[in-house]
């Protein structure tokens, strides 16, 4: 039948090749294309049939198709109305980044950021228009990742947050400057605010050298919350980073 019809991935094939010379079963779930062109998931084993003395007669090559489970896998992990990573998940790629830090020594940066005077704009252009902007900052802070290590969330109403790892703080701040820079030109009129006549955010910036301290998820949190609520007390539409000399130990 045609739609039974796959290109495995030659990596794949070989990988199989192997396993079965080896004498090893081999598991593994693949994403692969259907010749009219469908994007299905399976779940793939191949298992050496070996005889009394341990030569290979033959194997066993089951597949399933787990194309339904990989789709509740990602709703499970996103955000509906903006189809960014959600708080759950949130949850679950800090603690993996820091442990990984951790492991290396390296640097782990993180940002809280939040719509400012978000609550005028929804009295004034309607909760429709409101979850439109939603939107549209999801999509700019989405295309502001550049890197494999950068992550994008909705943690919840109209804030968001997200996960990177720069060299240092300048380049962390510069970052995070670029995203408010990059919010405010949407250019999405917002007649309400007291601090622009466009959308804006503020922002809360935590960067972490693991080589010199130790933060958990919870201190990540607290402290980049606590550069946020400055970043709102101090005006709004900018960036305050929690200052390494005040890290507090978690
Ligand atoms: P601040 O500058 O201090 O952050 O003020 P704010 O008005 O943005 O903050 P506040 O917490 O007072 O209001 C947040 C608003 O965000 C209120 C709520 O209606 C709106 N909001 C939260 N989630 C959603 C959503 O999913 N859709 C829409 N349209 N609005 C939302
Ligand atoms: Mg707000
Ligand atoms: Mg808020």
């Amino acid at each position: 039948m045609k739609q039974n019809q796959h290109k495995l991935p030659n990596e794949f094939v070989k990988k199989v090749k192997d396993a079965l010379i080896n004498k090893e079963s081999l598991e593994g779930e693949l994403q692969e294309r259907t010749v009219d062109g469908k994007e299905r998931w399976y779940q793939n084993s191949v298992m050496p049939i070996l005889d009394d003395d341990g030569k290979e007669i033959g194997e066993v090559i089951v597949r399933y198709d787990i194309t339904q489970k990989k789709v509740f896998e990602k709703l499970a992990v996103t955000d509906p109305l903006t189809l960014l990573y959600n708080r759950r998940h949130f949850n679950e790629i800090l603690t993996r980044e820091i442990n990984r830090a951790k492991r290396e020594n390296s640097t782990l940066s993180f940002i809280i950021l939040d719509i400012d005077y978000f609550k005028k704009y929804n009295d004034s252009n309607g909760h429709k228009a409101g979850d439109t902007a939603l939107i549209n900052v999801a999509n700019a802070l989405k295309s502001a990742l550049q890197r494999g290590g950068d992550f994008a969330f909705r943690l919840g109403g109209e804030e968001f947050g997200i996960i990177f790892s720069r060299e240092g703080r300048e380049k962390s701040l510069e970052f995070a400057e670029s995203i408010r820079k990059k919010i405010e030109d949407l250019k999405i009129p917002h007649s309400a605010s007291e601090v622009s006549k466009y959308i804006t955010i503020s922002l809360g910036l935590l960067h972490v050298d693991f080589s010199e301290i130790n933060v958990n998820e919870d201190g990540f949190y607290s402290m980049a919350d606590d550069a946020l609520y400055i970043a709102k007390k101090e005006g709004r539409n900018r960036v305050v980073i929690h200052e390494n000399d005040d890290l507090e130990l978690f």
